[in-house]
């Protein structure tokens, strides 16, 4: 239960905190956020800071639920958002074709100088023989570390020139493939304009900063 005791004054409080300390990991909210002067807060952590400003007791976080939370702010005129409702807006179609707007005889030419035997296989044997591994060049994944031998030799071959006139009228040498996971491998497809690896890259740095 949520005490009827909080004022504005308090909930003001609460995120003036939050502003300068920032939320605990373990109270950082999972499925929503929070709305205030066009930041995003944590509702339930909100609302505990809120009850130690109103009572001098903080609300331990197990006495009411998010949902709970949730309700409080959007029944006080508040906008919380539900992320899962977020990520569903942005769910991305799974065909690749899609991020070649150029259209799919350019995708198609794309993948086949990627998965080019002799060329792909060229550029993962150089690697081999330089790191010992196949690592992806942009999340560092490993397919030996992560799946044991089944794993061995595996890494896909993205072609770096991602639509150029040049694309398919210059030779594919082993330098113009990039070796990366199948993850990242799929983001790099997934981008209307295509990423560049270092673009990816960065995006994937300070997600994990
Ligand atoms: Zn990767
Ligand atoms: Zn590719």
């Amino acid at each position: 239960m949520i005490p009827s005791g909080l004022k504005k004054v308090h909930l003001k409080k609460a995120a003036a905190e939050i502003d300068l300390n920032g939320a605990p990991k373990d109270r950082e909210s999972v499925h929503y956020d929070l709305v205030l002067r066009g930041k995003l807060y944590p509702p339930k952590y909100v609302i505990s800071l809120a009850q130690g400003y109103a009572t001098g007791e903080d609300l331990p976080a197990r006495s009411f639920s998010a949902v709970e939370a949730k309700n409080y702010f959007i029944g006080r005129g508040y906008t919380v958002i539900d992320r899962r409702h977020d990520a569903l807006q942005k769910v991305a179609p799974e065909d690749e074709e899609s991020s070649f707007p150029e259209g799919a005889a350019i995708y198609r030419l794309h993948r086949h100088l990627e998965r080019d035997g002799a060329i792909s296989r060229k550029a993962k044997a150089k690697r081999l023989a330089e790191t010992g591994k196949l690592e992806c060049e942009v999340c560092q994944f490993d397919f030996v570390a992560r799946y044991g031998s089944i794993g061995n030799g595996f890494i896909e071959a993205h072609h770096k020139t991602h639509v150029s006139k040049n694309l398919g009228t210059a030779k594919t040498k082993a330098s113009d493939l990039a070796l990366v996971c199948s993850n990242c491998h799929r983001m790099l497809h997934t981008s209307k304009n295509g990423l560049s690896i270092e673009e990816l890259r960065a995006h994937v740095t300070k997600t994990r900063a």
